[in-house]
């Protein structure tokens, strides 16, 4: 028997009144757990164990699958997205998390990061797409990706005298513009201001919660949105329905 602390990224019904839980947990990662009785409103473990909540959880580790004894809630999130727009952000970042986040292994910080993002969405203090570049980046760093966005991959230059610098997110390459041209890069490119690299860079190196402590034009936000959008997307690979779900939410506004 383990007690752990976790958060519910995925339920699924089974049966009448059982349910399977994909759960972050703090000391095992993304684990499923089977939880009996889940679905009855009458269970003390039913709150406990909905999307988005977190929660305290007795595990019983069973010889080929985890049970949830006993549940109590810390904090429900779920609650607090009463709106369509950070509900959708709170789906793509559970479904990212289960993707992501390894299985059977020590996750404080991933569970740390995606508790903070979920807590700033509830309180809305930033705006959500500053939220969601913020997660897609720290995501990468914890899972040991880095975006090379020091200087120029071919000549080494900092910065470019008109602003711009040209970032390719599949080779994880950034380019000056003069480099970008020259080595006919610049289809592959995302034009990417001065304003966004130096938040990207801020945001790689803030303490966990300091994360979101920055502040950007809207024409720097909106470069360094696409730009961890599509550095997430690049180096992962896949594809994900809530993001879709995210962005027709977001075009409604
Ligand atoms: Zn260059």
């Amino acid at each position: 028997m383990m007690t752990t602390e976790g958060l519910i990224l995925k339920e699924q019904s089974v049966g009448e009144s059982d349910k399977i839980v994909t759960v972050l947990t703090k000391t095992h990662g993304v684990i499923r757990c089977f939880s009996r009785r889940a679905k009855k409103l009458s269970s003390a473990v039913s709150s406990a164990c909905q999307m988005m909540t977190y929660s305290r959880l007795d595990i019983y580790e069973g010889r080929d699958k985890y049970i949830i004894n006993n549940a109590q809630v810390i904090k429900s999130f779920f609650e607090a997205f009463a709106d369509l727009d950070r509900l959708s952000l709170g789906y793509y970042i559970c479904e990212t998390a289960i993707k992501m986040i390894p299985e059977n292994m020590p996750s404080e910080d991933y569970l740390q990061l995606v508790l903070n993002c979920l807590y700033a969405i509830s309180v809305k203090t930033k705006p959500l797409y500053q939220i969601k570049a913020v997660y897609e980046l720290r995501m990468m760093l914890l899972s040991g990706v880095c975006p090379n966005i020091l200087f120029c991959s071919e000549c080494g230059a900092y910065e470019s005298d008109n602003g711009q610098m040209y970032f390719d997110p599949y080779e994880n390459a950034m380019y000056c513009p003069h480099c970008c041209f020259r080595t006919g890069n610049a289809p592959k490119c995302l034009a990417v201001s001065m304003g966004c690299i130096t938040a990207v860079r801020f945001c790689m190196t803030a303490e966990p919660k300091k994360i979101l402590s920055f502040t950007l034009s809207p024409a720097s936000m909106q470069d360094m949105e696409k730009f961890c959008e599509r550095f997430f997307l690049a180096q992962n690979d896949f594809y994900c329905p809530t993001l879709d779900f995210y962005k027709s939410v977001k075009e409604l506004n």
